[in-house]
């Protein structure tokens, strides 16, 4: 079997530095698809260390080099004159070439000079379109020489929904400034690739807007790429191989401790998760995926970690599919006995296997957590559940976990009113209260009625109503509420009591370890979680 990567990067081309091309992404491969993650984006500075000499490619091949020397390395933006930049207003995005066909003829007849351009990959077994991305733009066929007139341009046609975006295969509108260990700098060109070894990049942003969110050094193997972006900053892509990416996914999503039958299951959805999102995100960025929770957390190379290294190892090209296409292999922490049905928590396919069912190791029974009554027993108990560490023995590997599994968040008034007067744009005055509207099939609320002095707001989905009650987000979106109140009756603090941890949706996290710990294979795991699917080997 063999992977093919079709070419289709007319405007960033699949090609080597060399050809003056400004993607800069290595000839397709043919064991495993190569990938780039974005790591940082508008930096000042990025601050690099090596253990061993390495390795430069420029955009400019004179300037490239071998063997630059191990340390401390600091990049920043020398110079960056957007003055000569470029700009294409893109008129109109279709995954049918017909489409965007009959869209260029009618943009023609009415006079506008259009051309169209086929963008994003397909990824091809065995002559079989497995995952195809590709979609046809139709663009103005002039460049622009500012993003105003770009607009200009597009405000001339309201009916149309189009946008502007600097040309991303522009370059040499800035130089890069490399300082040495040794205090030397030297000026290259405006994107640069960085080889031969692995490399450590300093202040790398994590869980941003969560209760964990801080700074970390971390280091990667592959490749790492750095360019000045359209706004003038930096970013650093890492440009590695997927199997090298899945194991800093596997150990950034997952506690390595955990079994390794759960690893597995991780390393399966997430590489199942990546093909199915591929192309979807970032389209305008100059990386495939990020490497937060938004695609994916990723951690570069993994410390300590045989177990996860073993688990995708052990799990090579393997993906999850039901009626032979790719599944949108969600998962989440800790469900808290019920997972979600996708449809409740975002616009989804209404796929078959993310219907939401309970977490427990034997037959499913059926639990109506829509009504508040039972939801609100539910959430007060400790059923016994996969997740539920109490009743699984206590195992070691899950102590950091046992917090989610019941929780109960103190959030004051002047918090909350900050709060959601910030995330929903709405200033309610002082919170009088928090009504509950409707719930989904694990308990999980779809819509709260927020009603302060001056104003309400009511806030749909999981994760808008999460982020609307409490500054670091609420555990999850399945809570009850109980207010504290001041002698003259108002509201001092709310105190939500809650279960799980993430939206729920697909394989629960915790549940997968304490059934690999139960002895459940790998696929005895995924079937669990997402019934009616098959594992299948993609590569
Ligand atoms: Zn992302
Ligand atoms: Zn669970």
């Amino acid at each position: 079997m063999t992977l093919v990567r079709k070419l289709v990067w007319p405007l960033v081309g699949l090609c080597i530095i060399a050809s003056g091309c400004s993607r800069m992404r290595y000839a397709p491969p043919l064991t495993q698809p190569i990938i780039r993650v974005g790591i940082l984006e508008g930096q000042d500075a990025i601050y690099f260390e090596t253990a061993d000499d390495f390795n430069l490619v420029a955009q400019n091949p004179d300037e490239s080099a071998k063997a630059f020397e191990r340390g401390l390395w600091k990049a920043t933006v020398h110079a960056f004159n957007p003055e000569g930049a470029r700009y294409i207003a893109l008129l109109y995005d279709s995954r049918e070439r017909a489409r965007a066909d009959e869209f260029a003829g009618r943009m023609r007849a009415r006079g506008i000079a259009v051309r169209i351009e086929p963008r994003g990959e397909a990824l091809v077994i065995d002559g079989h379109n497995l995952v195809d991305r590709r979609t046809f733009r139709v663009r103005a066929e002039r460049d622009f020489s500012s993003k105003s007139e770009a607009e200009t341009f597009l405000k001339a046609y309201p009916d149309i929904q189009g946008r502007v975006q600097r040309d991303p295969a522009q370059t040499g509108l800035g130089k890069i400034a490399l300082l040495s260990p040794n205090g030397h700098t030297s000026l290259i060109s405006d994107a640069i690739r960085l080889s031969g070894t692995n490399i450590t990049l300093r202040n790398v942003e994590v869980g941003s807007g969560y209760h964990w969110a801080r700074n970390e050094t971390r280091t990667y193997g592959g490749e790492i790429e750095l360019r000045i972006g359209a706004d003038g900053k930096l970013l650093a892509i890492n440009v590695v191989e997927i199997e090298l990416y899945l194991r800093g996914v596997v150990a950034g999503e997952m506690a390595n401790s955990f079994p390794v039958e759960a690893l597995k299951a991780q390393a399966i959805v997430s590489r199942t998760l990546f093909f199915n999102t591929f192309g979807r995100f970032h389209r305008d960025s100059e990386f495939d995926v990020c490497d937060d929770v938004h695609c994916q957390a990723y951690v570069g190379l993994p410390r300590n970690a045989a177990a996860v290294e073993s688990a995708v190892h052990d799990t090579k090209g393997l993906v999850l599919t039901y009626q032979d296409a790719l599944c949108t292999a969600s998962y989440s922490a800790v469900c808290g006995g019920h997972t979600a049905r996708a449809s409740e928590v975002w616009d989804s396919d209404g796929e078959p296997y993310l219907q939401g069912l309970l977490d427990t190791r034997t037959t499913l029974g059926t639990l109506d957590l829509t009504r508040e009554e039972n939801a609100r027993t539910w959430i007060e108990g400790k059923p016994d559940v996969c997740c539920n560490l109490e009743s699984a023995g206590k195992p070691d590997f899950g102590r950091y976990a046992e917090k989610y599994f019941r929780w109960q968040q103190k959030v004051t008034q002047e918090e909350l009113q900050r709060v959601v007067r910030d995330r929903t744009g709405v200033d309610v005055g002082e919170i009088r209260d928090i009504i509950l509207l409707k719930r989904g099939v694990s308990g999980r609320l779809m819509a709260v009625d927020i009603t302060g002095s001056k104003d309400h707001v009511v806030v749909r989905k999981e994760l808008n109503i999460r982020r609307a009650l409490s500054a670091s987000a609420l555990y999850s979106a399945c809570f009850v509420i109980e207010k504290e109140l001041d002698a003259a009756g108002h509201v001092d603090a709310v105190i939500f009591k809650g279960a799980g941890w993430g939206h729920g949706v697909g394989l629960c996290q915790l549940g997968a370890a304490v059934r690999a710990r139960e002895g459940q294979k790998v696929s005895d795991i995924l079937h669990a979680y997402y019934p009616g699917t098959t594992i299948k080997q993609l590569y």
